[in-house]
């Protein structure tokens, strides 16, 4: 794969702090995905198997369709004040709060930063960070074939999970050549791509298609049908007895309409908050939107918690959208 010299000084300083250290903390971000959770899982694995006292935590519940992913129902919530780590890997968090804040910088010897976002600060005693990658996933393989180890088959799934969730199953803009290496490699492991992908998108619950038929329904298109959006009100959850995790497919469908260039899904949190997913085509850089409100992720996938109710919040978006699509 093709990895630059400062990846690889990065990744020898990883592979070194892993070599010294016994117990590691391992966390990705708060409302975790596939990705996330399953770069924890595979890295959780390898290191118990190479002696290393590792855990994966999440305040947030996991999603349902990554629960096949070994390991999965080994995750913790929370540890305590008093615990200890010698080293904490935290994936794709632009600071310790994304990660939900379970440990502080001072409950951990060492921190190893993995990222793929274009919002990332340096917080870790190492940062490796790599806006161009697909996924953690891809990173993290990256420091598995560095550091020589060879994977079991259930840890190339829970790779692979991370990486065709996170390029929409290598469709996305940020799907690259090194994410189909990557994958293959992945496969070479023994990766049973069908049963994976059945797993994660064929594996939900009536109540979820529920959800969604209720969400499309309601598709709205405005400012010329560049924009379109869906809301989720706390009413369509309990109506379809759902909850916030089972509504994440949801904003792919808003950029299936032809000539739309930003698609919005507004997740009714309380009355006076709202959780905002983005995804946008071609160059419309989302992150430009995004900042106004101390939000993150990528160009063409974002989000950001408006401190509005869910009328008001469309009300913000509209406005912002409007200025940056003239
Ligand atoms: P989603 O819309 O699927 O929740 O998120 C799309 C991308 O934006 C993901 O990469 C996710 O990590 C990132 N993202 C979503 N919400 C936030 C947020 O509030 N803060 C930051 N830093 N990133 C976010
Ligand atoms: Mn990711």
């Amino acid at each position: 794969m093709s990895l630059f010299k400062s990846d690889i000084n990065k990744i020898s300083k990883i592979s070194k702090i892993i070599k010294q250290s016994k117990i590691f903390f391992i966390a990705g971000h708060i409302k975790p995905d596939g990705d996330s959770i399953g770069s924890a899982l595979a890295l959780m694995s390898v290191l118990n198997r190479i002696g290393k006292e590792a855990c994966v935590y999440s305040v947030d519940e996991i999603p349902k369709f990554v629960k096949f992913l070994k390991g999965s129902n080994k995750i913790k919530k929370t540890v305590k004040k008093t615990d200890k780590f010698d080293c904490a890997i935290i994936l794709e968090s632009v600071n310790f709060s994304r990660m939900g804040d379970i440990i502080t910088p001072s409950q951990t010897k060492k921190i190893i930063n993995i990222d793929h976002h274009l919002t990332y600060t340096d917080f870790g005693n190492v940062n490796y960070i790599v806006p161009s990658s697909s996924s953690t996933a891809e990173l993290v393989l990256n420091i598995f074939e560095y550091m020589k180890i060879k994977l079991l088959k259930h840890e190339a799934e829970c790779l692979y999970t991370g990486i065709i969730t996170d390029t929409g199953r290598f469709q996305q803009v940020n799907t690259t050549p090194d994410s189909h290496v990557a994958s293959a490699k992945l496969m070479e492991y023994g990766v049973d791509v069908n049963k994976v992908y059945k797993e994660i998108y064929e594996n939900r619950s009536i109540n979820i298609l529920k959800l969604q038929g209720l969400a499309l329904y309601g598709i709205k298109t405005i400012l010329n049908n560049k924009v379109s959006y869906i809301l989720l009100t706390k009413d369509m959850f309990k109506r379809t007895s759902t909850s916030e995790e089972d509504s994440e497919d949801i904003v792919n469908y808003t950029i299936r309409i032809d000539g739309v260039i930003v698609g919005c899904v507004f997740k009714e949190v309380d009355g006076k908050t709202t959780k905002v997913s983005l995804r946008s085509v071609r160059n419309f850089n989302l992150l430009k939107v995004v900042c106004e409100f101390g939000g993150g992720g990528h160009k063409n996938a974002a989000g950001c918690t408006i401190n509005a109710g869910i009328k008001e919040a469309v009300r913000i978006v509209e406005d912002i959208l409007g200025k940056k699509l003239k």
